[in-house]
């Protein structure tokens, strides 16, 4: 072999061992619309002037969000079957329904060297994210799940609910405990802040709608979480929901579920542009359920007025869209359990 060719093979293996490692381990952000159906993403379309971020995606599927033993699923029993691939009771939190710990694709991530990110704006143990981190029966077990993420690794967690870390009736103050985390108090300090490990309580309990002046921005939040993780030296999982849109359609409200919508949709965009410009990042965004089983009865495009009548106080059992970009994404279009949101993103990162 002359010293051209061999120059040539060595700089080969070396874009080839580069492209591969690339490859190998994406990026992950996965966004839960909490009660986002297709009827609330389309409500959010036409009430602002018939566009959302969600056009950008080419990927879509069709999720079946029913539980183990209920065809209406709660946040619980979905949340488990995105996060950990299994379809279990309404209430349980990363618990079989054998009732065996099961283990979430964030600690999937973890075991394969990735950095982790939660972000919601319902409190942090509310049970969306608690399936990221947490095994308990119930999810009403708040103090347990705050127990859980404290003794957990989650390198950066943001989210209201502060109170079930330290006023407890075990008298711990699981924010003491923590020391390897440093708890920042506002979003300057968060995006000053050069510690590896960081919690951020938005407020006590759980955070006001956004209608009501909650804050910071979660779009905000979120883009100055992608931009601390991207500087890390490793790939990066990040789960963040938008859990108010549930709550809305629990309230019949069209215009919390919209301003909650609206917010969440300014997030999908911020990854979307983010995963378009890294090449590679993975972007999963989908919702747990339908909730309010809304039907949209009129409206104006133009003024973006949307007008929707309500079935349920509760969730519906509808399929819910999914939407993916980036590599390993076209595994998600077609229909399939919501458990497919583990698998896929699981084949990821092994
Ligand atoms: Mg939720
Ligand atoms: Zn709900």
């Amino acid at each position: 072999m002359n010293k051209i060719h061999y120059l040539g093979s060595l700089l080969g293996a070396l874009t080839f061992s580069l492209f591969t490692q690339a490859q190998s381990s994406p990026n992950i952000i996965v966004l839960i619309g909490d009660g986002m159906g297709l009827t609330q993403i389309s409500a959010g379309n036409y009430a602002n002037k018939n566009t959302t971020n969600f056009e950008d995606f080419e990927i879509i599927g069709l999720l079946k969000t029913h539980a183990y033993n209920n065809l209406v699923t709660d946040s619980a029993a979905s949340g488990t079957a995105m996060a950990c691939g299994v379809k279990t009771l309404n209430g349980a939190v990363g618990i079989s329904p054998r009732n065996e710990k099961l283990t979430s694709i964030l600690e999937h991530c973890q075991a394969a060297n990735y950095s982790t990110a939660l972000l919601a704006t319902s409190s942090i143990v509310h049970a969306t994210p608690a399936s990221f981190y947490a095994n308990v029966i119930s999810r009403k077990q708040y103090q347990d799940i705050a127990l859980q993420l404290s003794e957990h690794d989650v390198d950066i967690f943001i989210g209201g609910g502060k109170k079930h870390f330290n006023e407890r009736d075990d008298r711990r103050n699981l924010i003491k405990e923590m020391e390897r985390y440093s708890f920042v108090k506002s979003i300057k300090k968060y995006q000053e802040s050069t510690a590896s490990k960081i919690g951020y309580f938005t407020y006590p309990d759980e955070p006001p709608m956004k209608m009501r002046g909650r804050t910071p921005a979660m779009e905000d939040l979120f883009q100055i979480t992608l931009d601390k993780l991207s500087q890390r030296e490793k790939p990066f999982f990040v789960m963040l929901e938008g859990s108010q849109i549930d709550w809305g359609g629990h309230a019949n409200d069209l215009d919390y579920i919209l301003t909650e919508f609206q917010e969440f949709n300014e997030v999908v965009g911020k990854a979307l542009a983010f995963a378009k410009a890294d090449g590679n990042t993975i972007v999963v965004v989908t919702a747990d359920h339908e909730t309010g089983g809304l039907a949209l009865t009129g409206g104006n495009i133009r003024s973006g007025r949307v007008k929707g009548g309500f079935n349920t106080k509760g969730h519906s059992a509808t399929m819910v869209p999914v939407f993916a970009f980036g590599p390993g994404a076209k595994k998600y279009s077609g229909i399939q359990e919501n458990t497919a949101v583990f698998e896929h993103l699981k084949s990821l990162v092994q």
